[in-house]
């Protein structure tokens, strides 16, 4: 796929401070009854004036260009003097297109694989886990070709060094991201490795989400449990957040792939906006390969995470709340899964 396509949106309206802390509606300020926009019809014409989120993209300009609006209320993003200043990633201008976004877990452990993931896209946003041989290496080469780096947190049931529980005392926890951080540099937010039984976890999600909220980091919650309490926390806490909507490949096999693909491009239309998480397997990458190219003509733009973010608004979908309010399921994370 070229990298050069078309007009580049606006990006710099949503550079390093205007997406960190968007005006996230807040249950005090949206109000539990407040009902979702009504989602526009699948045979009628896409309209953004119908999504959700209250953030909206604008028409082309005269110059042709998108701009993208930023949140209000931001807060500056750390940023570093010293990293090297890097392309973004080219946006077509097209205000009538759903969005789609995509991270592919997982990476870090083996270099060739993990290029072929960036060779897809610029916009695909890669999570690199701290406790593989070639983190840090891979997040520089990421950030050099623009992608979004997200810390893949391992969370309990994973074990290892840098996992989270909730047996664990706050300041192990904080101490644990605070190393796992350092083996992914130029992270711009944090995605949880498995979870199910850490992100269920309410006391334990607060915390996580006030020590992100203090490094300028945002969360995407995978969601590999019904109970997670990372989205709705982060809500509450106001820090900019996404979750998942749909796994590409929870079962590794392309007839799999592909009608998990066809579920994300469904819901984007229902919704607007999908957010799709994969792993590095030679059967997604080809899917990936098979689809991508074919996005445009199914009026679907890959988006990074950061405009998605400001898209959404921090409101949740509906799959995943009320009112644009993360209700988080009461049922109790199954022992022993991811
Ligand atoms: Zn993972």
């Amino acid at each position: 796929m070229s990298r050069m396509r078309g007009v580049s949106l606006c990006l710099c309206l949503l550079g390093s401070s205007a997406w960190a802390n968007p005006a996230a509606p807040l249950p005090g300020s949206l109000g539990h009854t407040q009902a979702l926009p009504t989602l526009p019809a699948a045979s009628s014409a896409p309209t953004h004036d119908t999504l959700a989120a209250p953030v909206k993209p604008t028409p082309p300009s005269a110059t042709g260009k998108v701009a993208v609006p930023a949140p209000t209320s931001a807060a500056p993003l750390q940023t570093d003097p010293s990293q090297p200043k890097v392309s973004k990633p080219t946006l077509p201008p097209a205000p009538n297109a759903y969005w789609l976004s995509i991270i592919i877990d997982d990476l870090g452990g083996n270099l060739t694989r993990d290029r072929q993931v960036m060779a897809l896209a610029p916009e695909i946003a890669l999570a690199i886990m701290p406790d593989t041989a070639h983190s840090k290496t891979l997040a520089h080469e990421a950030r050099e070709q623009g992608h979004t780096i997200l810390l893949h947190m391992p969370m309990a049931p994973a074990t290892g060094p840098y996992a989270l529980s909730p047996e664990q005392s706050p300041t192990e926890r904080a101490e644990r991201l605070h190393q796992a951080l350092q083996q992914v540099p130029g992270a711009s937010g944090v995605n949880n490795h498995m979870g199910s039984r850490m992100t269920s976890d309410r006391a334990g999600m607060q915390q996580l989400m006030q020590l992100l909220a203090a490094k300028r980091l945002f969360f995407v919650d995978s969601r590999t449990s019904a109970a997670t309490q990372a989205a709705a926390s982060a809500q509450q806490a106001q820090l900019a957040s996404l979750s998942r909507d749909v796994f590409l490949d929870d079962q590794n096999d392309l007839a799999h792939i592909r009608s998990e693909w066809r579920k994300g491009i469904a819901l984007a239309k229902q919704q607007g906006s999908a957010l799709l998480i994969g792993h590095p397997y030679p059967a997604t990458l080809q899917v990936l390969r098979e689809e991508l190219p074919k996005l445009a003509s199914q009026q679907i733009q890959l988006l990074p995470l950061k405009p998605l973010i400001a898209l959404r608004g921090n409101r949740a979908m509906a799959a995943h709340g009320s009112g644009g309010i993360y209700q988080p399921k009461t049922t109790t994370p199954a022992q022993g899964g991811r």
